[in-house]
């Protein structure tokens, strides 16, 4: 992956680049902020300026040997420690090269891939995600082999938050003492679940935002997106490339959630109990998923709607029938309810993950609606 390949994060690629050139790469780095960002092809692609044998004052070569196996995520000095489910055949003590294959397989197809979106790739069930203490003992044993290519040896540790105390702190003893011409380039989401002596001993680059016409480029040339398409979802996507992925994928659901949107604010606000039974027939009928989609849509457009409510609208994130809604709608959202209608709907979403039935939720939540959005401003 060459710097080009990414989209935006120009500043973040000059910084990075610029280690190179003045000689002064750090041995422990953490890539800051949400996978969505690129923090994760940020850290490749600097792997692979680094190993590259002709790089230029800008980027990679793309040609060399290097090049080409880190792009293929097959560079012998290029090694990969991310978190992994306990399943099937591989429920004793798995560690990241039990699973190399399909991660490599899926960050190939997708390099801005989330955690969950990883799980399911993985197939993993209800098994969460972990770095455990097995790896330590596997990062150990890679670093201290002769390096291949006598260059660097860097190690990428994707999602460290993910990481168990015990690994945690065999992990701090390597960065604290690091074995010579090695690269730790940790690439974290949140760095609250991550010791703190590990933060104080790696150098943050944070990653920032995708700017959004940046990511409305990005999204015609990576994904082929039309550049009406692709400006409407940059505008909602908050920077974050996985999620307009997402949303590419889902333009018709985002119409259907809108339209259940503006029924379940009008049968709430017009009070009559029959509307009001039916509506909560139709969308107990509509499946768990769907239903947890609409809830989380009907929140984004909660927040969107008050920010507009405030007269905030140039920072109102809308697609244009979602701000031509809220051109009548916002001035139902007021700081009076809007918090109590968050509650609500995070109530609900709560309920019906854990199997609550569909039908009395909705019911109960149409029924808090109501009152809410009759509140005086
Ligand atoms: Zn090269």
């Amino acid at each position: 992956m060459r710097f080009a390949d990414i989209i935006g994060q120009d500043d973040i690629k000059r910084h990075l680049i610029g280690t190179v050139k003045e000689n002064r790469i750090s041995h422990a780095q953490m890539m800051l902020g949400r996978e969505g960002y690129g923090t994760l092809p940020l850290a490749i692609a600097y792997a692979q300026y680094i190993n590259c044998q002709h790089r230029t004052d800008s980027d990679s070569c793309g040609e060399c040997p290097s090049c080409r196996q880190i792009s293929q995520l097959a560079y012998p000095d290029l090694h990969f420690v991310f978190p992994v489910p306990a399943t099937g055949s591989t429920k004793e003590k798995p560690v990241s090269d039990t699973f190399f294959r399909k991660w490599s397989e899926f960050i190939k197809q997708n390099p801005y891939g989330s955690y969950q979106q990883w799980l399911d790739y993985a197939e993993a069930g209800n098994s969460q995600g972990l770095i455990r203490v097995d790896e330590s003992s596997e990062i150990i044993r890679k670093l201290t082999m002769k390096s291949f290519n006598s260059g660097y040896k860097i190690m990428v540790i994707w999602l460290p938050e993910k990481m168990n105390s015990d690994a945690s702190n065999k992990l701090l003893k390597l960065i604290e003492e690091p074995y010579p011409m090695t690269l730790f380039l940790l690439v974290a989401e949140n760095s609250e679940n991550i010791i703190s002596t590990i933060i104080s001993r790696t150098q943050i680059v944070k990653v920032p935002r995708i700017a959004d016409a940046d990511l409305c480029a990005g999204l015609q040339r990576v994904a082929g997106t039309d550049a009406a398409k692709a400006e409407k979802i940059a505008r909602i996507s908050e920077g974050d490339f996985c999620k307009a992925l997402e949303y590419c994928s889902q333009t018709a659901d985002l119409a259907q959630n809108l339209d259940l949107f503006i029924k379940l604010m009008r049968v709430s606000y017009s009070y009559k109990a029959p509307d009001m039974i039916a509506l909560a027939d139709e969308l107990a009928s509509l499946g768990r998923e769907k239903q947890k989609a609409l809830l989380a849509y009907s929140e984004r457009m909660v927040r969107e709607n008050l920010i507009m409510n405030r007269q905030l609208t140039s920072m109102a994130r809308f697609t244009d029938d979602e701000g031509n809604f809220a051109q009548k709608f916002s001035r139902f959202i007021h700081p009076q309810n809007s918090g109590l209608i968050a509650e609500a709907l995070d109530k609900a979403s709560y309920h019906i993950s854990r199997n609550a039935s569909a039908k009395i939720v909705f019911l109960d939540t149409i029924i808090t609606l109501a009152r809410c959005l009759r509140m005086p401003a």
